[in-house]
Formats: structure tokens, C-alpha cells, sequence
């Protein structure tokens, strides 16, 4: 042979495939049964791969019958598991059996530190192929790419290196030979993997055959009997059955199939569309968060066919960012097969279909709301916050996603709908007032609370960051205006005029005036409170300066933000503030920086000088 040999490579895993490596071999859970899943779906990615790459390029010879074979070696103790998609070449195995390039895996691993994992977490992350480790201490991935002569072996036993090296193999696709360890013989059983095939790979688009050596034998003994292998899965493409045809028990596997969820959806939605474009959907609402739901490189979880041919997942143009949690396919004939992936992301058809989608799921959500409301309580935990990033950019979906996007709030133990808010709740100013911090409770307590509390005026209590984003920017809501109570003036009405207790007599304002000097290094200015009743002072960002609750998020998360100084009110008919406004010139330049200081503290800061603070406090009070 002169065929030059590429020298056997030794590599150590990445760290984070080492760690995880770790995790999944040595995890105590019940369902190993799942590497097959895993196997099997890389298989039929690569058979669709192929497929796709032969449609759009004529020069290709066409492989006439995709499928995945499973053999069984119960004497040798291996599982076979071949497919003939495009298969992988030496830098495909050594990156993509090497690397996690899985977004949000590393927080992942993190997160699960020491612990003994839990499958369900493990597969949300599709670390698919590691999870072979779980039932075998080898495993061989012989492969040939569809486009090249040379083929290679990939080994490793799963403990920290893998290596590389040319092999003959003469088939076009991949192979993976699992040797099973001792304790998991039960899986070299052939009527075991069948089960496990039909439970969670019955949808799978392409022909799976299960056969042991023990069929082997049986065939040669009876010679003259064809060789038929029977096909385990029904290989259909479930979405464009009759809905009347189709089983709870399916969708939920192709559900989880889908999405490497292993529990059952929260809601199935299952619709075929004909008009200015065609085509059949079935997506899925889940019922927990997948755990990259945050992560930046986090892309949806939709499938594009056309005409049952696989073309694209994670097509950004399919579904806006802010319904990436949604699982399922969508398949058209609207499209052309030879289309490009480039084209995709800016195609007339793909943006008429998303805006359809979306106005679809946005619907579906409404209605889950009216006829089942506690689900939708539990989905609008789990995924509120990433549909009202919806509202923060510029599309026509906000009155959709205002019909059910729902808010604490000061007036009601439950929580309410804007609507909601501004038929039973409305107040003279049509203002949809708000508020911002860490949780409900510390809202409540807040001193900028006391004025709407005491007049019973409802103020939604805005925990979620990203309410923070858009309701700025919304500005309003019908006629009604959303309104910091932490910003600017309060402005409740003509009603509260009558109550102001307390004139600003001429000693007020000179105090007033005498404090902003004093203070000037650390407020912008100094006022009058008129939304205090039982604290003595408090901030309020200046009318337009941004709000002091998302400063202090953006703060949190480096980002650069003017260091606007805040306003400080006061509560001039607190007796702390007339006894600091009664006191001598040098003992008001000595105590009137508690004001200041008990402000922080009521927004939850710390105070630069505590000790200092309590001891003005001890001493003011003894005066
Ligand atoms: P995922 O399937 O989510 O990408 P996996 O860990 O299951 O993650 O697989 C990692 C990668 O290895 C796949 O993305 C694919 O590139 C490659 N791979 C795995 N199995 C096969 C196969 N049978 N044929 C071709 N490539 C494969
Ligand atoms: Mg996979």
C-alpha cells in the first residue's frame, strides 16, 4: 500500500468534555437507555446531511437509500451502530468528538459541579454522543466522509484522551462499536433495543434495522431463506399525519425527540397552513426551561423541510430570538430544495412563514391562558421573561403578547393583566405606575411606596429585568402612560393636592436650599417629598436619568452608565428632619448627612461609614 497512514494521534479531551466525560459515566441515573437515542439521532442528522448536500449539488452521486443498522455481538459483547450519511473525515472527529461546542455546556458543568447528574439536565445540552460512556468503557467510530477516499478510527475508553488514526473502511458513513461494560449486558439483548428503538425513535425519517449474530446463524442454517431484516421503527414524518391518526403517546416521542426533553409538553400545537404560503407546523410549549435559555449563542430549536426533506435547524430567520424555547418542525413546499442557507435567513417565504408562526404560538399562549390558567402561571415563570423581550424590539406583535403578559402588583395578591390594570385599577393621571427592584417584598417596603399605598393607588411591581428595558421605551400602554414611582415627580392626580398637609413655609425652603449645598457632592438636588408618609427621606432618579434599579443592574454587569448623582427627598413632617432642621448652623453641617445616609439604607446600600451613621444617630437623639 502506498497510500500514505496518518500516524496514530493520542489527544486529550477538552477540559469541559473531561468533566462532563465524568459526570455521565458516573451518574447514577435509570435511564442509560438514551445513548441509543443519541446514537441514533446523530445517524439520522448525518443521513439528512447528506441528503441535503446531495439536493444541492448535481455532481454528487445521489445515495438511493439512506438507514441505520443496529447489530448485536452478545459474545463479543458489542454494539454496532452504522449509518451511511456524510460521515466524518480526521478534523471532524477530533472537533466534533472532541470538543463541546454546546452552548451553555460549561455553565452546565458548573452547575453540576460534584453532584450525581441527573439524565433529563444532561440531555437538554445534546452531549448526545458522550452519553454512550454510560453503557460502554470503548467505544470505535470508523467513518469515511462522503466526499473523500481516506477513512479513519477514532477510539477512546472515556477517560480524558481520545486518538486518531487511518483505518480501511470501506463503507461511505459512519460506524460506532460500543463495547458494553459488564453491568449493562441487558442492552446486547435484541428484543431490549427494539423496545428502546420504537420508544424513542419511532419517528426517525430513515429505515432502522436491528439484527444480533444469533440471526446470523439462523439465516445460515436455513440457506435457502431469504435475507429480510425486518424494520423496527415506522419512519414517518409524524407532522403530516392526520392529526385523528396520531396518538398522545406519539407526539410526545417525537416530542422528545425533538428537543432532548424527556417529559411530556405543556401544550402540542399541531396546524396545517394553506393560503399566501403552505405549509405544516408542530411545535411544542415545554414545561421547563432549557438550560441555555439565557446563554448568548442560544438559537431556536426549530426544524425547516421541504416536502419532508430536512434543510435547517436553528434558522434564525424561522422564529423571532424571544420564542427560541419552542421546539418542533415546520415543513413547506413554498420553498425550493436547492435553496441556499444564506438565502434562508432573508427569503420572502421564511419571513412570511415567521410572522404566521409567531402570531400562531402568541395565539396558542392566550388561550392556554384562558382555558388553563395554572399551567399558564408555571409556562409564564419559566418563559415570561424571554416572550417580553418581544416588547423590547420594534415589532407588531406587542398587542398580542400584552393580551397575556402578567404583573405583580401592590393592590392584588394575584397577579393582573394590563388590562386588568387599567379597568380596575385606573387613576385620574391614566399613568400605569411601576415600580422596579430585587423582589415583590422589598418593593412593598419601599419608602417611595408609602404615598400609593396609603391612597390605595395599584403600582405593578416589576421584578424581571427586562421590564425594565422596554417599558421606558413602550411609554405607553392604550392611553395610559407607564410611570417610574422611583423617577422625576410624583404626580398622582388633582386629589392629592388638597391633601398636602403642609405648606413649604419660608424656614422649609431655607433648608431646603441649605441642604442642597451641604449635600451637593452626593445629590443632584434636594426636594420636598410628596410621595413619603412615614420614612424620613428617600432617592428618586432625576426625570431623565435612567431609573435607579437598572442602573444598579447594569452596574451589576459592567456596563459603562453615567454616573448620574440621584435627587434626595425629604419628609418635612418627619420629626428626624425637624429636629436636623431646627439644630445650629455647625450642628446641622454635622448631622443633616443622616438624611442622606438613611435614604441609602432604605434603597438597600451600604453606608461608606456605618459607625459613623450610628453614632450621629445616638447622638442626635440624646440632644
Ligand atoms: P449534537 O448531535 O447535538 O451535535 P453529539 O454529541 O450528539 O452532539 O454529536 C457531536 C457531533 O459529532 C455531531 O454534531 C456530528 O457533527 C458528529 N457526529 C456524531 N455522530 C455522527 C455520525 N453518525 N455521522 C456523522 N457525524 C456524526
Ligand atoms: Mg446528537
Amino acid at each position: 500500500m502506498t497510500k500514505q497512514q496518518a500516524e496514530k494521534k493520542t489527544v486529550k479531551f477538552e477540559t469541559e468534555v473531561s468533566k462532563l466525560l465524568d459526570i455521565v459515566a458516573n451518574s447514577l441515573y435509570t435511564e442509560k437507555e438514551i445513548f441509543l437515542r443519541e446514537l441514533i439521532s446523530n445517524s439520522s442528522d448525518a443521513c439528512e446531511k447528506l441528503r441535503y448536500v446531495s439536493q444541492t449539488n448535481s455532481s454528487l452521486n445521489k445515495t438511493s437509500q439512506f438507514e441505520i443498522r443496529i447489530h448485536l455481538n452478545e459474545k463479543n459483547k458489542t454494539i454496532t451502530i452504522k449509518d451511511n450519511g456524510i460521515g466524518m473525515n480526521e478534523e471532524d472527529m477530533k472537533s466534533n468528538l472532541g470538543t463541546i461546542a454546546k452552548s451553555g455546556t460549561e455553565e452546565f458543568i458548573k452547575k453540576m459541579g460534584d453532584k450525581k447528574g441527573d439524565i433529563t439536565q444532561i440531555g437538554k445540552f445534546g452531549v448526545g454522543f458522550y452519553s454512550s460512556f454510560m453503557v460502554s468503557d470503548q467505544v470505535l467510530v470508523r467513518s469515511k466522509k462522503y466526499d473523500s477516499k481516506e477513512s479513519f478510527l477514532w477510539t477512546s475508553d472515556g477517560k480524558g484522551t481520545f486518538s486518531i488514526e487511518s483505518t480501511e473502511y470501506n463503507s461511505q458513513g459512519t460506524e460506532i462499536t460500543l463495547s458494553i461494560k459488564k453491568d449493562e449486558s441487558e442492552f446486547l439483548s435484541k428484543y431490549k433495543i427494539e423496545d428502546i428503538v420504537k420508544k424513542y425513535s419511532d419517528f426517525v425519517p430513515f429505515p432502522i434495522f436491528v439484527s444480533s449474530e444469533d440471526d446470523k446463524k439462523e439465516k445460515k442454517d436455513k440457506e435457502n431463506k431469504e435475507d429480510k431484516e425486518t424494520q423496527v421503527n415506522s419512519a414517518e414524518a409524524i407532522w403530516l399525519k392526520e392529526k385523528s391518526k396520531i396518538k398522545e403517546e406519539d407526539y410526545k416521542n417525537f416530542y422528545n425527540q425533538t428537543s432532548s426533553f424527556y417529559d411530556e409538553p405543556l401544550k402540542t400545537i399541531h396546524f396545517k397552513a394553506e393560503g399566501v404560503v403552505n405549509y405544516t407546523s408542530l411545535l411544542f410549549l415545554p414545561k421547563s426551561q432549557p438550560q441555555d435559555l439565557y446563554h448568548p449563542d442560544r438559537k431556536n430549536n426549530l426544524k425547516l423541510y421541504v416536502n419532508k426533506i430536512f434543510i435547517s435547524d436553528k434558522l434564525d430567520a424561522l422564529i423571532p430570538a424571544w420564542l427560541r424555547f419552542i421546539p418542533g418542525v415546520v415543513d413547506t413546499e413554498d420553498l425550493s430544495l436547492n435553496i441556499s442557507r444564506e438565502i434562508l435567513q432573508n427569503n420572502a417565504v421564511i419571513n412570511k412563514i415567521a410572522t404566521a408562526l409567531t402570531k400562531r404560538v402568541l395565539k396558542e399562549i392566550s388561550e392556554l391562558k384562558k382555558k388553563k390558567p395554572d399551567e399558564f402561571i408555571s409556562f409564564w415563570k419559566n418563559f415570561g421573561p424571554v416572550v417580553k423581550e418581544g416588547l423590547y424590539e420594534f415589532n407588531d406583535f406587542h398587542d398580542q403578547i400584552f393580551d397575556f403578559t402578567m404583573f405583580n402588583c401592590s393592590e392584588k395578591e394575584e397577579m393582573i393583566t394590563l388590562n386588568e390594570y387599567i379597568s380596575d385599577y385606573p387613576n385620574d393621571k391614566k399613568k400605569i405606575y411601576y415600580i422596579s427592584g430585587e423582589n415583590k417584598e422589598n418593593l412593598m417596603n419601599s419608602p417611595q411606596m408609602e404615598l400609593f399605598k396609603n391612597k390605595k393607588i395599584n403600582v405593578l411591581l416589576v421584578t424581571d429585568p427586562v421590564d425594565e428595558f422596554w417599558m421606558p421605551m413602550k411609554m405607553k400602554f392604550k392611553d395610559f402612560e407607564f410611570t417610574s414611582i422611583t423617577k422625576g415627580e410624583v404626580d398622582i392626580g388633582d386629589s392629592s393636592k388638597k391633601d398636602m398637609k403642609t405648606k413649604e413655609t419660608k424656614e422649609v425652603s431655607d433648608f431646603i436650599v441649605y441642604l442642597k449645598e451641604h449635600l451637593k457632592e452626593k445629590v443632584k438636588d434636594v426636594k420636598v417629598s410628596k410621595r413619603l408618609t412615614t420614612s424620613a427621606s428617600c432617592l428618586v432618579a432625576d426625570e431623565n436619568d435612567m431609573d435607579m434599579h437598572l442602573k444598579k443592574l447594569m452596574a451589576a454587569n459592567n456596563q459603562n452608565i453615567n454616573d448620574e448623582k440621584r435627587i434626595l427627598e425629604i419628609n418635612i413632617d418627619h420629626s428626624l428632619v425637624s429636629k436636623v432642621q431646627m439644630l445650629e448652623k455647625d450642628q446641622k453641617d454635622k448631622f443633616s448627612e443622616i438624611l442622606y445616609d438613611h435614604a441609602k439604607l432604605m434603597e438597600g446600600e451600604n453606608l461608606d461609614d456605618p459607625k459613623k451613621y450610628t453614632n450621629l444617630i445616638t447622638e442626635l437623639v440624646s440632644l
